[in-house]
């Protein structure tokens, strides 16, 4: 794939790229007002969903069309870019005939070949510059399917965002990032930019900032930050969204590392390690929950804890699995040997309670 390196209007301007804006338009007093504040502070990409995908119906589905205006208006009055969510052909139109700059393909958007193909074709022989968000779920090739597509209608200005991934375990940030996909990707396709929404992986505003350091180590190219004059009236994610004065102090407190350095590398490798072990603990934690269910059933139909049987099996059936990952079989067997521990303590616990 021959893409350009970094073109996309408005964002060309070193690193971090900022687009910034609020996750939804909600009146055209709250887009000005919040545009008006993100100008003054430099920001030169305003966002604004206006077609919402919501996880469940009856909840605030966007403002449509009309939402088009707003940000024609924004344009007009603040000199900044403009950028919206589409998610059908029709999107596709109206965002084109109203003069909005640059696309962004949704997470629920992504993993749909059939729907990111029809975004493709409507796009096909205009110049939109286009961010690809990675699908909800974690499938590389998905993602690159989706780029694929958008590509293979001419457009040449393509990003894509990471978002994180949802994921069913509990969990400290809404859509858990996996730092190894996008890094993978920009091995993949080594000119496409990349930028990290951290708004849409934490779920929660104060991991906004701790995220976007961590995507500047990692050597993203821009950030997708959601902003709001007054978050916490927000009709969509307000949890997550910043206002523009702490956006503002945000990029001011970024530490941007040169690119270049080795001990880059280094820094990378230790990100990914912590993430990793974020996973580990979660999975635990998981796992002591469920052990603590069958402590509960066990004490219910009157079971003993321990049945050596299946604690005999359970044994050798992970340390082949773990054999075949390339574990060391003595290390796999030492942290299943304290795993189970750990589950039967639990048991005990709900017995004796
Ligand atoms: C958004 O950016 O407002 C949005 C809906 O994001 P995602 O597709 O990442 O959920
Ligand atoms: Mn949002």
């Amino acid at each position: 794939m021959e893409l350009q390196s970094v073109t996309l209007p408005g964002v060309d301007a070193g690193r971090p790229m900022v687009i910034a804006g609020p996750c939804s338009a909600e009146s055209e007093e709250q887009v000005l007002e919040t545009a008006r504040e993100l100008a003054s502070y430099g920001v030169r990409v305003f966002r604004a969903g206006i077609w919402k995908p919501r996880t469940k119906p009856g909840g605030f589905e966007g403002v449509g069309v009309k939402g088009l205006a707003w940000l024609k208006h924004v344009r007009t009055e603040t000199g900044m870019y403009t950028a919206v969510e589409v998610a059908t052909k029709d999107h596709v139109f109206e965002a084109l005939k109203a003069g909005v700059d640059i696309l962004w393909i949704g997470a629920r958007t992504t993993v749909n070949p059939f729907a990111v193909q029809e975004i493709a074709d409507a796009l096909r022989g205009t110049d939109m510059p286009v961010l690809i968000k990675n699908p909800v779920n974690p499938d590389l090739e998905l993602w690159i399917g989706a780029i694929q597509r958008v590509y293979g209608a001419g457009v040449r200005r393509i990003a894509a965002v990471h978002r994180g991934f949802s994921s069913h375990a509990k969990k400290t940030y809404r859509n858990p990032p996996l730092w190894n996909i996008p890094i993978e990707l920009r091995r993949r396709i080594p000119n496409l930019p990349i930028f990290c929404d951290p708004s849409h992986i934490g779920g929660k505003r104060e991991y906004v900032a701790p995220l976007s350091q961590q995507a500047m180590d990692l050597n993203f190219d821009g950030l997708l930050i959601e902003t709001h004059c007054h978050p916490d009236a927000a009709l969509s994610d307000a949890g997550q969204q910043i206002t523009p004065e702490a956006l503002d102090h945000l990029i001011s407190m970024l530490v941007i590392r040169n690119a270049s350095r080795p001990s880059e590398t280094l820094s990378e490798l230790r990100l990914r390690i912590d993430q990793v072990d974020e996973q580990i603990l979660e999975l635990l934690s998981e796992r002591m929950r469920i052990s603590r269910e069958i402590g509960t059933y066990k004490k219910e139909n009157n079971m003993p804890v321990l049945q050596s049987t299946r604690y005999s099996e359970l044994m050798d059936q992970r340390s082949q699995l773990g054999t075949s990952m390339e574990l060391d079989p003595e290390f796999v067997k030492e942290i299943l040997k304290e795993i189970h521990e750990e589950s039967v303590r639990q048991q005990i616990l709900i017995m004796s309670k």
